[in-house]
């Protein structure tokens, strides 16, 4: 790791497979859960974790990623995922809404605890045995 780059604010994540790893700096802007039928596919499960952070806190330390354009039918607007071209695991999402942010799935964390959520977003499409907790911000849409 580059010296000074580390510090106790850094975390660490990468896919499964090991061959992508990246780092980050500080808290993320926002923390999202994801109800949207596109991350429900893009995940294979029930939701996506996104913690989004400001590009310059986010580089990749290891590996490179694939990526996969998805037009929303939503919005019409475009959102890239970035996946480890080894074992497919989704670790990056960027959005033509906000290009200067980048999520990190919050699952590749090698500690997926660390940071916390915000609010669940477009939950008009939770699956209905999710159940939403307290305190948290929920939308219908986002
Ligand atoms: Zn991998
Ligand atoms: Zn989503």
């Amino acid at each position: 790791m580059a010296p000074g780059a580390e510090g106790p604010a850094e975390h660490l994540g990468g896919c499964l497979c090991g061959d992508v790893r990246y780092a980050v700096r500080g808290q993320p802007f926002r923390t999202s859960v994801c109800h949207c039928a596109y991350c429900q596919r893009r995940t294979g499960t029930a939701f996506g974790i996104l913690p989004f952070f400001p590009r310059g806190q986010v580089r990749l330390t290891q590996g490179a990623l694939s990526f996969y354009r998805h037009v929303s039918d939503e919005s019409g607007r475009w959102l890239d995922h970035g996946f480890c071209p080894r074992c497919a695991t989704t670790v990056t999402l960027q959005t033509e809404a906000a290009p200067e942010r980048i999520g990190i799935a919050g699952g590749t964390f090698d500690d997926p605890t660390w940071f916390a959520v915000d609010r669940h977003i477009w939950t008009q499409s939770k699956l209905p045995w999710v159940a939403l907790p307290e305190g948290v911000d929920h939308l219908e849409r986002a």
